[in-house]
């Protein structure tokens, strides 16, 4: 499926609410399902409000849906970049002093004894993010962590409030 861009919005949301068509389809036609997801009411991702830990004017940080590892987290760009190697000096930095913070929390919040970082958007079209994934004591080091299987989100209350908390997010309804 190469022709998603000729198609409408509408047409394209039909397809995704039918399952025929996601985020690698999305990104194999060039569009950035990211920014479709966020343009048109969380069509493909849901609505993660749930899930975020921290928000500024540029960044957003949160829970991942899939994740793979308790406290795996993701913090994206609001605005379009493609990748890391497009972003400016000034949001590199930006996001890298962030994203230690929310690792040195998630590490606290977790007891997790280390946490990964990486980030690895790629295909025509993609969005810039950020993964931070939790490596705990029980679990050897390495890169085999970056790569662990993936499981459902379930929601702990408890560490989802410590978090926000320890970042000073307040969540607005
Ligand atoms: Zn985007």
């Amino acid at each position: 499926m190469d022709n998603l861009k000729q198609l409408k919005n509408e047409e394209i949301i039909d397809l995704i609410k039918s399952g025929k068509v996601g985020a690698a389809e999305l990104t194999d036609s060039g569009i950035c399902p990211t920014c479709f997801d966020r343009e048109n009411g969380n069509v493909l991702y849901g609505d993660n409000t749930g899930k975020i830990i921290f928000e500024d004017d540029k960044f957003e940080c949160f829970l991942v849906g899939n994740p793979r590892a308790d406290g795996h987290t993701a913090i994206s760009t609001k605005a379009h970049f493609k990748d890391m190697m497009a972003i400016d000096d000034e949001t590199c930095k930006e996001i890298f002093v962030l994203a230690k913070k929310v690792m040195n929390i998630i590490k606290d919040v977790y007891n997790a004894e280390s946490v990964y970082l990486c980030t690895m958007c790629d295909g025509p079209m993609n969005h810039f993010h950020v993964q931070l994934i939790p490596r705990y004591s029980f679990e050897k080091r390495g890169s085999k962590n970056f790569v662990k299987p993936r499981a459902e989100y379930k929601e702990d209350r408890e560490k989802l409030l410590e978090l926000r908390k320890q970042l000073n997010y307040k969540q607005h309804e």
